[in-house]
């Protein structure tokens, strides 16, 4: 079975999605699914929302649904600041999968124009890629690195799409420590449907392969029902073009994703 890797539901700050409505929009595509909500420690949005929740009340909710097709997890947000309690958090509960992500650069919220302000492209992409490697190699206890491409959501440069050419040396620091980590990137599917976004992954990847990367999760990143499994087989052929398998966690083990 393909697994979709990355869905927030409403134990996420900034989604309401019901575990049921992601269960239902799965059955339909035939796809498993794997929790990763939002823990970014220490972090309170612009708009108030805490990017936090209760693990213990998380389990008690979510456990009886968990099994072959369905897997609870993490998705932690990186900082050097919020790294011991992270991984504290991360074991709390017996969490089948964590997602690390760079969500924020110099404790800004990347989200937001406030980063990028008095920046071009080269310096704001700069920092995130060199804090990124830094993290990815901290974070040790990460399964799996989210998003590489999270900045081109936002970034306000009229081309934002990462050019590998242009980042090589940073991009390969953080593709080296993920391996040496034993931590898998995702392929994550919300910018796929863009033909060039989806290009200027494709020497990324690439790369990943050619300094040892051998797996990698696919991952929607769905606050919303419509989401779930978006892009999925997209995603699915983009790894196999690039000879690398996709895989999926439970208790943090690594199994293929489609079996
Ligand atoms: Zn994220
Ligand atoms: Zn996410």
């Amino acid at each position: 079975m393909l697994f979709d890797s990355h869905i927030h539901t409403e134990f996420s700050a900034d989604s309401e999605m019901k575990a049921a409505e992601a269960l239902s929009a799965a059955t339909r595509q035939g796809i498993g699914l794997v929790f990763t909500e939002h823990l970014d420690a220490d972090y309170t949005s612009k708009e108030g929302k805490v990017f936090s929740f209760d693990p213990q009340a998380y389990w008690q909710k979510y456990s009886s649904l968990q099994g072959d097709t369905l897997r609870l997890g993490v998705e932690i947000g990186m900082r050097e600041s919020t790294r011991e309690f992270s991984e504290e958090f991360s074991r709390q509960v017996p969490f089948d999968f964590i997602i690390c992500s760079q969500h924020m650069v110099d404790d800004l919220d990347i989200y937001y124009p406030d980063y990028y302000e008095g920046k071009d492209k080269q310096e704001a992409y700069h920092r995130y890629f060199v804090q990124m490697a830094e993290n990815i190699r901290a974070h040790s206890f990460a399964n799996a690195l989210g998003h590489i491409d999270y900045i081109c959501r936002y970034a306000p440069y009229a081309d934002a799409d990462i050019r590998y050419a242009e980042f090589a040396d940073e991009i390969d620091a953080v593709l080296q420590n993920a391996i040496e980590n034993d931590v898998v990137m995702e392929i994550n599917t919300r910018r796929l449907g863009d033909r060039q976004a989806l290009a200027s992954l494709i020497p990324i990847y690439q790369r990943y392969r050619e300094l040892g990367g051998r797996f990698v999760t696919l991952g929607s990143d769905a606050h919303t029902p419509e989401a779930v499994g978006a892009h999925l087989l997209l995603a699915y052929d983009f790894a196999e073009g690039l000879k690398l398998t996709p895989v999926t966690f439970n208790q943090q083990r690594m199994v293929n994703s489609l079996k």
